[in-house]
């Protein structure tokens, strides 16, 4: 269905924003109009990685949800400001039940599936998804959609 990107990112971190309380969700939104695409399994991308955000970031409190147009594509951002995840596993993160080990990682409870099944959904639907991170510092992913405007 058509809908409007923003809104429904607005809706879910509304939903998630009860499940933690020692998070502040903060919107950096710019206009980025109406997409057509799967709303629900967007949702479900979108709470995969606010969840994370929210599990891997256990001693600071900021995650920033941006969203922004670049050419053809609508993107959104979930940042964080913990453990992060080290460059030569960046990729690695989006395969099937791979879940960083360390120190600090196995210490949080999981799968490894909710990043596999989210890049699933944005391929699927068109897109891109990837990540930015420095190890301690916070990790930043990303997915792009594309928008149907008609001319592209
Ligand atoms: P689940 O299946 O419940 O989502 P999970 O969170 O371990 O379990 P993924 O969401 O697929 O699985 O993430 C895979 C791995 O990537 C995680 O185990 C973690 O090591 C790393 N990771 C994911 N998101 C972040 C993040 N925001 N910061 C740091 N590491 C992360
Ligand atoms: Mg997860």
């Amino acid at each position: 269905v058509w809908f409007d990107f923003n809104q429904v990112i607005k809706e879910t971190m509304d939903d998630l924003k009860h499940t933690t309380q020692k998070h502040t969700l903060i919107e950096k939104f710019t206009e980025t109009g109406k997409i057509y695409s799967d709303k629900d399994r967007i949702s479900q991308v979108i709470t995969n990685l606010i969840t994370n955000a929210i599990k891997y970031s256990p001693h600071t409190d900021k995650i920033i949800v941006s969203t922004r147009l670049e050419g053809h594509e609508a993107i959104v951002c979930v940042q964080d400001f913990g453990i992060g995840i080290p460059e030569d596993k960046k990729d690695k993160v989006f395969e099937q039940f791979y879940r960083v080990s360390g120190n600090k990682q196995h210490t949080f409870p999981g799968l490894g599936l909710g990043l596999y099944i989210s890049s699933e959904i944005v391929k699927r639907e068109g897109g891109r998804m990837w990540v930015n991170s420095i190890e301690g510092k916070g990790a930043t992913f990303c997915f792009a959609l594309p928008v149907n405007d008609g001319t592209n």
